[in-house]
């Protein structure tokens, strides 16, 4: 079984301080799966490197002990120490005393065969926050769900994870059966997201090979099943989830979440730009918040319609269309009930559902094309 996240937390806190005192609110965060356990924590300003290297010693002491009284061993307990700005300035790892540095690789899964039930992964990015990518990426989930498929979510925005409220994950446990995650099965689709398995309101820091291992942990540890489409949801930006990905997993491409202005434009070529530098197709571009329609039936161009496909246009990307503004959507976003996005009369009318549905469409048009690209046979004519 192994020791909870709160087990371990109470562990962590009763640490002595270096200051005197225990850990307590020092403990920034902890996150445990399946023999891994990952802590971070701020010691404040005055600790030195000797005290923090011996605070993380004796951290990793208690938390493995904690740990295998639960009747889980510990294959690896990363510390992670941390400036009041969040920035990682030390890591103890299993007792081996580490510098902080840049990033380090983690071994990758072999590609194709980290998941092997799973038809098609598509990432969902985004060049910022805040443009609607997780909703994107639920609601083209649950609309590939409806239309008969295979579907699994996974949140990989494992630095502000919405499923949890975007599914209505809150009053649900999460399980795990011999150390493999069990995807929630909700709205027609499993998910698994860090939000079942981290405090809620405590700040999500992981930099280097944390994110690497959390991020693997989530896909490959996951009793996926057999899936047609695994959706993913990143994180905003171009940083240490999506070079894991492009490591660990055989994707069918990624789709980019773009708002009609000229600066969502400018932050979604760059996201284009690192699928391309990560050997990572992009299926397409959707245009969300493209327009407003109001009570009046008029639809309000408030952001520039049509920017976020011009650029598409512009990049040599495929469009999969716009989503308006669409105060529905955002209810149904904050209860946690995406399937009446596809119901009009939950909706706000049928201009939602059908810009869903278009856009589902136009996504499972891309995969195919992209996976006859890929298992293309080639004629040799002698
Ligand atoms: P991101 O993942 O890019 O940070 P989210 O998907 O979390 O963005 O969306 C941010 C907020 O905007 C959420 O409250 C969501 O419900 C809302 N939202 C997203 N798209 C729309 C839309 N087309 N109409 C209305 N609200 C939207």
């Amino acid at each position: 079984m192994g020791a909870t996240k709160d087990q371990l937390t109470q562990a962590a806190r009763a640490v002595p301080h270096p200051d005197g005192g225990a850990l307590g609110d020092g403990v920034v965060n902890i996150a445990a799966c399946d023999g891994v356990i990952s802590a971070c924590v701020s010691l404040g300003e005055t600790a030195g490197q000797k005290q923090r290297h011996a605070t993380g010693e004796r951290l990793i002491h208690d938390l493995i002990n904690t740990s295998r009284e639960h009747g889980q061993d510990v294959e690896t307990c990363t510390i992670e120490f941390v400036d009041h700005d969040g920035d990682v300035i030390d890591r103890v790892v299993a007792g081996k005393k580490e510098q902080a540095g840049p990033p380090q690789d983690v071994p990758a899964a072999p590609k194709g065969d980290s998941l092997p039930g799973v038809k098609h992964i598509i990432a969902v990015g985004a060049g910022k926050g805040g443009v609607g990518k997780s909703t994107v990426a639920v609601n083209v989930a649950v609309g590939l769900a409806r239309k008969g498929h295979a579907v699994g979510l996974l949140d990989g925005d494992i630095y502000g994870p919405s499923l949890p409220t975007m599914l209505g994950l809150d009053a649900l446990d999460q399980q795990a059966i011999e150390g493999r995650l069990q995807p929630f099965y909700v709205h027609g689709v499993k998910a698994v997201t860090m939000g079942k398995l981290v405090e809620p309101d405590k700040p999500l820091i992981w930099r280097g090979p944390m994110a690497h291992g959390a991020f693997n942990q989530l896909t490959a540890r996951t009793d996926w099943g057999e899936l047609d489409y695994l959706i993913i949801d990143l994180p905003p930006g171009t940083g240490d989830v999506p070079l894991t990905m492009a490591q660990s997993l055989s994707l069918a491409g990624a789709v980019i979440v773009c708002t009609p202005q000229k600066v969502a434009q400018d932050d979604a070529s760059r996201a284009a730009k690192m699928f391309a530098q990560l050997g990572v197709d992009v299926l397409g571009v959707v245009e969300n918040m493209s327009f407003f329609i109001g009570d009046d039936g008029k639809e309000y161009d408030l952001f520039g319609r049509g920017g976020a496909q011009k650029m598409a246009q512009r990049l040599g990307l495929p469009f999969l269309g716009s989503i308006p503004i669409n105060t529905a959507l955002r209810q149904n976003g904050d209860s946690g009930d995406p399937v009446k996005n596809f119901e009009p009369e939950h909706a706000g009318g049928e201009s939602l559902p059908r810009a869903l549905e278009g856009v589902v469409t136009q996504l499972e048009s891309q995969v195919a094309l992209a996976t006859m690209g890929k298992s293309r046979p080639t004629l040799s004519i002698s």
